[in-house]
């Protein structure tokens, strides 16, 4: 199997660069995101008092969360319940990033889950730890980022073209609060690990960027001079 680990801050693009090029190279795209999403929307949803790490771990066996992959891409489901939609809310967001990935039972409960994807599919993985925790052996890991003016830019496009109201300012003070939440992830940077700034590139530039270096690594891995 080859995966394609990767990593960086939120609004980097991760999630779309991912996907493109998992669609290039006919890999799987899987967000792993999503399911740390997920366990925030369970514990909402169940009336668990997020703050309080122990009675997250408590309701964690009761998550069932899965993933299923089709034409449309990747869907999240809770329980059998396609919740792909509710795990983008604003409020899930900061549950996640704020309470739900710090507590390390969690953490700990996901790492299996995550491998296991890896170890079915060839795969394009988007998280935060993924190069580092998750699948410490990937054949390419990349750091994805951007400035945060840039990130904060790029995500008041995508709410006002899908119609929301957004403030630059609102945006961009979100963004530096994701990335001081994220901070015990995002520091560990694999030293294998290429960084790839996208401030100033297109989307498909990014995209080539990166199916280029997969390419290139998997030559390598067929010919065997890895
Ligand atoms: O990638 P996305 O922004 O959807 O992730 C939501 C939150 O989940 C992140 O802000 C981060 O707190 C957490 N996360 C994580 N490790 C991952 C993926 C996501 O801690 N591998």
């Amino acid at each position: 199997m080859f995966a394609i680990a990767i990593d960086g801050p939120a609004g980097a693009g991760k999630s779309s660069v991912a996907k493109a090029a998992a669609k290039e190279l006919g890999f799987t795209y899987v967000d792993t995101g999503a399911i740390y999403r997920t366990i925030a929307l369970y514990m909402l949803e169940n009336g668990v008092d997020i703050e309080d790490p122990a009675a997250v771990t408590k309701a964690l066996p009761g998550v069932e969360v899965s993933l299923e992959y089709g034409e449309s891409g990747q869907r999240t489901l809770l329980g059998g319940r396609d919740v792909s939609g509710e795990i983008r809310t604003q409020k899930v967001s900061m549950a996640t990033s704020k309470w739900v990935a710090h507590i390390p039972e969690v953490r700990a409960f996901l790492v299996e889950v995550q491998r296991e994807l890896a170890k079915k599919h060839n795969v394009v993985m988007d998280g935060r730890d993924i190069g580092t925790v998750i699948l410490p052996g990937a054949q390419l890991k990349v750091f994805l980022t951007a400035s945060a003016e840039e990130r904060a830019r790029r995500r008041t496009l995508q709410l006002e073209e899908a119609g929301e109201q957004a403030d630059f300012r609102e945006v961009l003070r979100e963004v530096v609060q994701r990335d001081r939440q994220d901070s015990a992830q995002l520091d560990l940077r694999p030293e294998d690990g290429v960084i790839l700034d996208t401030t100033g590139l297109s989307f498909r530039q990014v995209v080539q960027e990166l199916t280029s270096m997969a390419r290139g690594r998997m030559e390598n891995k067929a010919g065997g001079s890895e």
